[in-house]
């Protein structure tokens, strides 16, 4: 399951580009978004979120 930010939920708030275990996260311009190169699709930024900005799809 590849896990996708959304942008309109996500407050920039940083917590999922800190705690990602893998880095696979950065801020970019005014999005968050997820390197799909880097991520195993663990589910723990979704888990983590307090806005509920990540889902999986
Ligand atoms: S934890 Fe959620 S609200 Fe915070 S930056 Fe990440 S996606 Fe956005
Ligand atoms: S699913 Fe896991 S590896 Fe992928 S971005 Fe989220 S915390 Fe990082």
């Amino acid at each position: 399951m590849a896990y996708v930010i959304y942008s309109d939920k996500c407050n920039l708030c940083g917590k999922c580009v800190e705690e990602c275990p893998l880095q696979a996260i950065s801020r970019e311009g005014d999005d968050v978004v997820i390197d799909p190169e880097i991520c195993t699709e663990c589910g723990y930024c979704a888990d983590i979120c307090p806005e509920g900005a990540i889902r999986g799809q």
